[in-house]
């Protein structure tokens, strides 16, 4: 790669929750060029959402799939910044056939990271809206544990080598924004031990610098968090997660003392 430090975590307009003449691999790759950062794309790629919603930018498949892949080759071949990525959904009832998607796959991209943003299908607790609406049938409590279980999960799954922003329910449930109900009691001896199982099997971990454009005002996990992961034995990609030109130059210098204080 070009530059000393990479952004891990990048969306284009391939991304669902991107507008369609929103930014695309050629924006992003020169943008990075002036910032110094090498650059991975990391759409999200769902395969439920991919399976069932016909507005999904990957519905149909591997044809279109074959269309991402040419395009960001094509933005390889111009840049020396650039990773192609995906940042692939886990889902429980899915596990057979998102690792067949692997098998097929992992070998066309350069870096691809697991993630999950539904404990219930068409409620991402990652929108705002979406979250309220699941909190109308689901208590918070339950929403943070089925988050805890499914993350081990899909640790346990070993389908991934890499796994996004490890606490990002939290990203409305907090104290700035969506209060935790006064019985919810959160501590980090969970992700102590979560982190202790991804050193040993080699799972790098994301820091995930989302959070701090979130009332949230702090990465996922928090730095604290982070450091203490690193004391495990945890390695860490670091990620800005933007979902825009001025997300990826706004966390360029974050981006570049995070992977020094983590690496
Ligand atoms: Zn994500
Ligand atoms: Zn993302």
């Amino acid at each position: 790669m070009k530059f000393k430090h990479t952004d891990f975590h990048v969306h284009t307009k391939w991304s669902h929750d991107i507008a369609k003449n929103g930014p695309d691999f050629n924006d992003y790759a020169k943008l990075a060029e002036e910032l110094n950062l090498n650059v991975c794309f990391l759409d999200h790629y769902e395969l439920y959402h991919v399976k069932h919603d016909k507005t999904y930018p990957f519905y149909g498949g591997e044809e279109i799939l074959n269309k991402y892949l040419k395009e960001v080759s094509q933005v390889k071949e111009n840049h020396n910044n650039v990773l192609s990525g995906l940042e692939v959904d886990y889902y429980v009832d899915m596990e057979e056939e998102i690792g067949e998607f692997l098998d097929l796959h992992e070998k066309d991209f350069d870096f691809i990271a697991g993630a999950f943003h539904e404990t219930d299908h068409w409620f991402p607790f990652t929108t705002r809206s979406k979250l309220k609406e699941l909190l109308k049938k689901k208590k918070q409590e339950d929403i943070i544990n089925e988050f805890l279980e499914i993350t081990r999960k899909m640790i346990d799954s070993n389908l991934f080598k890499n796994i996004c922003h490890v606490d990002g329910v939290f990203r409305y449930l907090n104290d700035n924004d969506i209060k935790l109900d006064r019985s919810i009691e959160m501590n980090d001896e969970f992700f102590i031990a979560i982190g202790k199982k991804c050193a040993k099997k080699g799972i790098k971990l994301e820091f995930n610098l989302s959070g701090v454009r979130y009332p949230i005002q702090r990465p996922f996990p928090s730095r604290d968090l982070a450091l203490k992961l690193k004391q495990e034995g945890v390695r860490f990609f670091i990620g800005s997660d933007s979902h825009s030109l001025e997300h990826f130059m706004y966390h360029a210098a974050q981006i570049k003392e995070m992977t020094d204080v983590l690496k």
